[in-house]
């Protein structure tokens, strides 16, 4: 039974609906909040309860810009006639319950997450609201397309990347069109619900934090402005200049975008219809740009949607056999790589930069993490994790894509056996050298020759840039020559595992390979433990740290992030008024996940040791069990070359 609101003058009032903000902290085209106001009387919320997040509790960076962003959206609701309700909360379900109770709400209005974790609690909420007579609806803000209505000719959803985006730039409706902010909102009672205090960050956080505001401006009236500058700036280079790691060449929406602070629809929007004026001017090189921003645009799109098909991604290699693959367990490595002390200097100029301000150029993010995983061979999640602790925008989703596509375990990921040579990718993206002189200035002097290499410089020239390396700066943490060798032997030993296991399984006498559910796992040397496969993994003259770490605790700034305001775009979008977006199908992808470790849906996945073409065609198809991924071969590969096992799809961790 409902309570009824009577704050309207003594008239009881029936329709007021809970509007609750998560990762989409913005008034603009917010398709709940939209549709919260259609429905008539509004309660805005937002519930803190990072313990939910199990291992992603949100980094120091991340909260910071969470609080920020919540003052600022609770600023504009102020101006609209409400105000955000902020409440503490160990059990969103219950809350939210209460809240519904207390402020005599009927309905409760939110936008679609497609992180695992945010699936499965969101589906509970439904099931429990809507079984005690509350009405619930969710819609889509995050995405261009919800990932159910993009598939292959055989309604399938995609394996790789590029059809996946290919579809969605000619999918036969376009993505709808920005929603203005509301005129006015009507509040609901928001005295019977008092606000908590909500404390991001603690007394030794606080300094540290203060310094993040000169370079970052979170909020979504910022992210709008942010979005202007780019559009109207280095939006027309970035096809040439978007690989230049130092400067602010590309847009440095990210943050923004992880928030929701920024409409993903309002982005494509404003960013075509440049496109189509550069079009009409016959500028090439400006469309060009807006293909490529609008890729990176795709990838975060895809992001979700490999979320949303197999929400494991960020726990398992996607081609199964890489999780026999025997990672070194050296919490050393680790630490040299966290803070930027491996004797590559542009792999220590990044890791410092993400150290010190919370964020990292994609090239960058790259090299750093292809060097983890490739030259260090240390485990991927990791590194994940790692990035999840200390990035600004830090966000499951991309990060597991990120760390997956490095680390080969996609199927158009890179090639498993390719490593990179950071003296070579500095001279690409540094040529230089003043980012690694900016961030190692132990390094400052050095001739640009030997920026990326010093271990090759002479002795007279070392002596002179003040260097003496092992002391001031360390040597290489291992050759590069010695890492390649290291991982032909790591991709022998489980190709032997991989042939010694499906053996055993065409004899009957081992059920599955490539099944991590009964393996041991590594811990997460720091802070928090992460499950990692421990069964095929090499140590390196362990030295265990018991060292809480106390990296990111002093950021400084990338004075070279901040942007020059440059004019405002002025464009006319068409408005829809009525919103018609899709809900979250109630039983899509969800159900598997809360029987976690059922193993019902085994799948066949093909593949060859090194990289091989697959057919872009050939993704996934459905079988009666559910959704069963199946990545075709090229037809050069030999059936020596793949291997059956299992994949965790659609939940099946
Ligand atoms: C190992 C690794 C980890 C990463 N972790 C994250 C993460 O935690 N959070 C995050 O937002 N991005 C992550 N990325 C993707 C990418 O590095 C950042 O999105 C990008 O650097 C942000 O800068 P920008 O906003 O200026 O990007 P732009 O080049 O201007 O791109 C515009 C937007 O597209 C999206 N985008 C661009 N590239 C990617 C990509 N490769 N994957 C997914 N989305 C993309 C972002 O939302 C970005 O803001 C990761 C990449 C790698 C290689």
């Amino acid at each position: 039974m409902h309570h009824s609101n009577s704050s309207n003058g003594g008239n009881p009032i029936n329709n007021i609906s809970i509007v609750w903000f998560r990762r989409d902290l913005r008034v603009e085209d917010n398709p709940a909040l939209a549709a919260g106001v259609r429905a008539g009387y509004v309660v805005p919320v937002f519930i803190w309860a990072p313990e939910e997040e199990v291992h992603y509790y949100p980094g120091r960076v991340s909260r910071w810009w969470l609080c920020q962003s919540l003052r600022h959206l609770d600023s504009s609701l102020r101006s609209l006639g409400t105000s955000l309700i902020t409440k503490r909360s160990f059990d969103t379900a219950s809350t939210l319950l209460d809240l519904l109770n207390s402020t005599g709400a009927t309905s409760l209005f939110f936008n679609h997450l497609y992180d695992p974790l945010s699936l499965v609690r969101d589906h509970r909420i439904k099931e429990l609201l809507t079984a005690r007579g509350f009405t619930v609806h969710s819609l889509n803000a995050d995405l261009l397309y919800e990932p159910w209505e993009v598939t292959d000719k055989n309604g399938c959803p995609f394996s790789f990347f590029a059809p996946f985006w290919n579809k969605c730039l000619s999918m036969p409706y376009d993505p709808a069109a920005p929603l203005l902010p509301p005129k006015r909102i009507k509040s609901g009672d928001i005295s019977r619900c008092p606000s908590d205090t909500l404390v991001f960050e603690d007394e030794s956080e606080r300094g540290s934090n203060a310094l993040l505001a000169r370079a970052w401006s979170p909020g979504w009236q910022n992210a709008d402005k942010a979005l202007s500058s780019f559009i109207n700036g280095p939006l027309i280079d970035y096809s040439v200049n978007r690989k230049k790691a130092d400067g602010t060449t590309t847009s440095l929406l990210s943050p923004h975008l992880h928030f929701g602070e920024l409409s993903v629809r309002k982005v494509f929007h404003l960013a075509r219809i440049k496109q189509l004026v550069w079009a009409n001017e016959g500028n090439e090189a400006g469309e060009e740009s807006v293909n490529l921003f609008l890729k990176s645009i795709g990838l975060r799109e895809y992001s979700r949607y490999l979320s949303f098909h197999h929400p494991c991604s960020h726990e398992r290699p996607l081609l199964s056999h890489l999780r026999l693959f025997p990672w070194v367990v050296d919490e050393s490595y680790f630490k040299a790589w966290r803070q930027g002390r491996t004797g590559y200097p542009l792999v220590d100029a990044g890791m410092r930069e993400i150290w010190a301000t919370g964020w990292l150029h994609n090239c960058i993010r790259v090299v750093v993490s292809s060097f983890f995983v490739k030259v260090l061979q240390l485990p991927w999640r990791w590194g994940m994790k790692y990035f999840w602790d200390t990035l600004l925008d830090a966000d499951l989703e991309s990060d597991a894509l990120g760390w997956q596509y490095i680390s080969g375990t996609l199927p158009d990921g890179r090639e498993f056996d390719r490593i990179d040579n950071p003296q070579f990718e500095g001279y690409k993206f540094d040529p230089d050298g003043e980012y690694v002189r900016r961030w190692l200035p132990e390094l400052a002097r050095l001739p640009t020759e030997w920026i990326h290499h010093p271990w090759d410089a002479p002795e007279s020239v070392l002596q002179a840039a003040g260097i003496e390396l092992g002391s001031n700066y360390p040597l290489p943490i291992i050759e590069i020559s010695t890492a390649k060798e290291r991982l032909e032997e790591a991709l022998t030993e489980m190709w032997q595992i991989e042939a010694a296991s499906r053996a055993a399984m065409e004899n009957g006498t081992e059920e599955g390979l490539g099944d991590s559910s009964d393996s041991q796992y590594i811990d997460y040397p720091i802070e928090t433990n992460m499950e990692v496969d421990l069964e095929h993994t090499r140590t390196n003259n362990i030295q265990a740290t018991t060292r809480r770490y106390l990296d990111q605790t002093v950021p400084s700034i990338t004075s070279s992030l901040v942007r020059i305001e440059e004019e405002e775009i002025s464009v006319d979008i068409d408005i829809h008024e009525e919103d018609s977006r899709a809900e979250v199908p109630i039983n899509v992808n969800i159900d598997a996940q809360l029987h976690e470790g059922t193993d019902t849906n085994s799948t066949i996945l093909h593949f060859t040791p090194s990289r091989v073409e697959f057919s872009e065609e050939s993704s996934s198809s459905f079988t009666e069990r559910g959704l069963v991924p199946v990545w075709s071969p090229s037809s050069t590969s030999t059936p020596s070359e793949h291997f059956f096992t299992q994949e965790t799809s659609r939940g099946h961790c």
